[in-house]
């Protein structure tokens, strides 16, 4: 696996692959990507076909200035203003109505887009210097558990990909939340590192519940996904003698003891899974966080995570 520093020299490495058509490994502060020049479409496939991705789940086009939005909408909502004046550069995902620039390939036909501005120093360098929006989904196979170190990056999914760029772990560790500004009012298409309160409080109103047909458009909701490779079982209490997952004392040498708060559990969640899949136990026993609102997105991941494939 090319693993690179991010200097400068690496960087303008990088952007020109990526301008040629091929795809870079990029650490953001969710999880790291892998990604590809976003207009161009033969490009977007190779990332489709990389990750084993299903090619009716969009990508995330990301940007690193607001003026690289406006050639990629036909309009930019108020509320759209507003969100991303208060979050970006950050963990929160703008669903907007897409312009011809945008090629279906992006969007899974889609009519929409979804961007962001991610908060990592290397993937903002990375974007201004490659000179384009870049289509990053997580660099991992599809379903599978997101990779938040270089380290993580499967090696076999890294022969497609010409260069990864290490900027240290990833500080959210959770992938951004996903809201649709094309619905009146306002849906979480994908709970994450930025909470429902938050932007509700931005916004001003309370954001809308998602019509069920939306669901099958968006990949984050997939019953299964982000998912280790050994079976993960969600649980009141870990047993003493198991792998797993525990808010107490660990219990033996493969139990990890996470964080009691929601945004220290959430950097430390994928990390810590990947570090017992390496140590292939029968099963990875995850004790259940209690959840108050601010526990949406860590919950949503640990069911999908124990959802039989
Ligand atoms: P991933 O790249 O795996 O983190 O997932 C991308 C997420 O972006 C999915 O969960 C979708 O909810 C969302 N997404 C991307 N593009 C769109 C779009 N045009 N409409 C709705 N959701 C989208
Ligand atoms: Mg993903």
């Amino acid at each position: 696996m090319n693993i690179l520093e991010p200097t400068d020299e690496n960087i303008a490495l990088a952007a020109d692959a990526l301008r040629r058509g091929l795809l870079v490994a990029m650490p953001t502060e969710t999880v790291y990507g892998v990604a590809a020049d976003a207009t161009n479409r033969e490009a977007v496939r190779k990332v489709f076909d990389l990750k084993g991705r299903p090619p009716e789940n969009p990508l995330i086009v990301h940007v690193a200035t607001f003026e690289q939005v406006l050639p990629l909408v036909r309009e930019v909502p108020p509320m759209a203003r507003v969100l991303a004046d208060r979050f970006w550069p950050g963990p929160l995902t703008l669903v907007l109505p897409k312009s011809d620039l945008v090629p279906p390939e992006v969007t899974a036909g889609l009519d929409t887009v979804a961007i962001r501005m991610p908060k990592h120093p290397v993937a903002l360098s990375l974007i201004l210097a490659a000179g384009r929006p870049l289509a990053a989904p997580s660099a991992n196979p599809f379903t599978q558990l997101s990779p938040t170190r270089a380290e993580h990056i499967d090696p076999e999914l890294a022969k497609g990909i010409a260069h990864v760029l290490d900027g240290g772990p990833c500080f959210v560790g959770l992938e951004s939340t996903v809201v649709d500004l094309t619905m009146n009012p306002p849906a979480i298409l994908r709970p994450g590192g930025v909470s429902r309160g938050d932007i509700q409080a931005a916004l001003g109103v309370p954001l809308g519940q998602i019509p069920s047909a939306k669901m099958r458009t968006s990949p984050g909701m997939y019953p299964r996904h982000y998912a280790p490779r050994v079976p993960v079982r969600l649980v009141e209490c870990v047993p003493p003698e198991a792998a797993g997952l525990v808010l107490g004392p660990a219990a033996n040498a493969m139990q990890i003891r996470m964080p009691r708060d929601a945004v220290a559990y959430a950097c430390a969640l994928y990390d810590a899974l990947h570090r017992l899949d390496l140590q292939e136990p029968t099963t990875i026993y995850v004790e259940r966080p209690d959840g108050g609102p601010e526990w949406e997105a860590v919950v949503d991941r640990l069911v999908k995570a124990s959802t039989p494939g």
